[in-house]
């Protein structure tokens, strides 16, 4: 909790009461007391200490943005509604905002935006620093439980009645709602702050863990290979055979599924296409450079090769030939063999028949995975779905259903791919409405 000296009053009737103290809630208390220095800014937050997120993200090191941003890294609004938020807060503003409060950034070859330090506790410590430096509140053990409109005041007067869990109450003029979604509710954002919304007249859209590793059945043969990684093509096709979703990054095999960026970015994909098409399927590619490998040129290649080598061993002239860039390929290769295949690794090639060679094929380019769920909520790191920006005026922020409420940050139906694109949502969000709420009241 941050105390600081001021009148009892500034706290119980705050001109801006932010409900959460995650990555958007911080960030909007602050540009809204630089802009506007003379407004009284309190943050009420239900955990016991805050910034949870900010501290396990990108594995403590926090990848607070991405050197590129674009509407195509993100799902659940449409690509403009995304871009009108983007562009209102751009990379280099976020760059300069952390470089000012003490946190200078790196970039990695893969475009992920760090701090050089790699401590997400720096970024957190550096936002709380300047919380504390502009004076604003934070009360942490604060559950808001309701809000209620009050109807019919003069503006300059408290607009909203905010009741906490542990009975206490604030009249704020105006509220940021900055609760988060769903994921690893253990960090405070449980999903109550929908309630609170839905409350407030907004609607929620169907939400569904994202960013979060995918499970195979108990015994699927590639548990055993846990820890074998490799980059790979993941396809997400529809019970018909059409693609849904193609995404190109590591994978990495685990005791319970799938996991790397591959999989964690294809699962809320992955989630929303099953729910309706409980049929709808999920492979890799097992060959890297795909688009020079038809199936009718790996055939051709196969048959050439039975005829130059006809005793090579398939297993050896497969992972020389086509697996060279999966470490422990040959592992992976007897385990497809024997448990999906059912093809004797050590086949002479001349012996191969025109099933299984046509059967190997077909796994080589397209390995199905029989993904059956998700970790769920404790090992997402997003929520898909919210509330929809159709309900929010995107200049402002504020709510097209409840005057002076403002949504921000992982609330929103919005979620982006891994890469420090969640962070920048919450960044860009939390900068229109700090700078809408300052022009807007005095
Ligand atoms: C393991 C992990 C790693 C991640 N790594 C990255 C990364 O490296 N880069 C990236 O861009 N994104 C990352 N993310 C995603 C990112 O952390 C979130 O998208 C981002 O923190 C959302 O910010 P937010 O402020 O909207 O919500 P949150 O950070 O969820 O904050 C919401 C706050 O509201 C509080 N709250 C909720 N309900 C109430 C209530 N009723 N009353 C009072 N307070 C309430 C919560 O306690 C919480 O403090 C990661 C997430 C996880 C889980």
């Amino acid at each position: 909790m941050t105390h600081i000296n001021k009148p009892i009053s500034s706290l119980t009737s705050p001109d801006v009461l932010i409900i959460g103290a995650g990555a958007a809630g911080l960030f909007a208390a602050i540009h809204t007391a630089r802009i506007n220095p003379n407004l009284n800014i309190l943050i009420l937050d239900s955990a016991k200490q805050v910034g949870t997120k900010i501290l396990v993200s990108g594995g403590s090191r926090c990848n607070v943005t991405h050197h590129k941003v674009s509407p195509k890294d993100y799902a659940g609004a449409s690509k403009n509604q995304i871009n009108k938020i983007l562009k209102s807060y751009t990379i280099k503003q976020t760059i300069n905002f952390f470089e000012q409060i003490g946190i200078s950034l790196k970039q990695e070859p893969t475009g992920k935006m760090f701090p050089t330090t790699d401590s997400a506790r720096d970024v957190l410590n550096a936002l709380l620093s300047e919380c504390s430096r502009l004076g604003i509140t934070i009360l942490t053990n604060h559950k808001v439980s309701s809000i209620q409109p009050l109807h019919s005041r003069p503006p300059s007067s408290p607009q909203f009645e905010v009741r906490t869990e542990n009975t206490h109450q604030f009249t704020p003029r105006t509220i940021i709602l900055a609760t988060g979604g769903r994921s690893l509710p253990k960090s405070g954002s449980d999903g109550s702050g929908y309630t609170l919304a839905q409350a407030l007249g907004h609607t929620i859209t169907n939400t569904t863990p994202a960013l979060v590793p995918l499970t195979f059945p108990k015994g699927h043969y590639l548990t055993s290979l846990s820890g074998l990684s490799f980059d790979t093509t993941l396809t997400l096709s529809a019970s018909t055979g059409k693609t849904i979703h193609q995404h190109s990054a590591s994978l990495l095999l685990t005791h319970f599924g799938l996991s790397g960026p591959a999989a964690m970015d294809i699962s809320r994909h992955f989630i929303a296409a099953t729910q309706n098409d409980p049929h709808a399927k999920l492979t890799a590619s097992l060959i890297s450079d795909q688009s020079n490998h038809s199936f009718e040129s790996l055939e051709q290649q196969l048959i050439a090769a039975a005829k130059q080598s006809p005793t090579s061993h398939l297993i050896n002239h497969i992972t020389k030939n086509y697996l060279a860039h999966i470490p422990g390929s040959s592992k992976l290769l007897t385990a497809i063999f024997s448990h999906h295949l059912n093809i004797d690794p050590t086949t002479p090639l001349a012996q191969l028949s025109r099933d299984h060679r046509r059967s190997l094929i077909h796994t080589l380019l397209a390995l199905p995975l029989n993904v059956t769920g998700n970790r769920g909520w404790n090992y997402a790191e997003v929520t898909a779905g919210g509330i929809p920006l159709t309900e929010i005026n995107l200049k402002s922020m504020s709510s097209r259903h409840t005057p002076n409420l403002h949504l921000i940050g992982e609330i929103l139906n919005v979620d982006g791919r891994i890469g420090g694109f969640n962070f920048q949502f919450a960044w860009s969000t939390a900068y229109i409405a700090a700078q809408a709420i300052s022009a807007s009241i005095d």
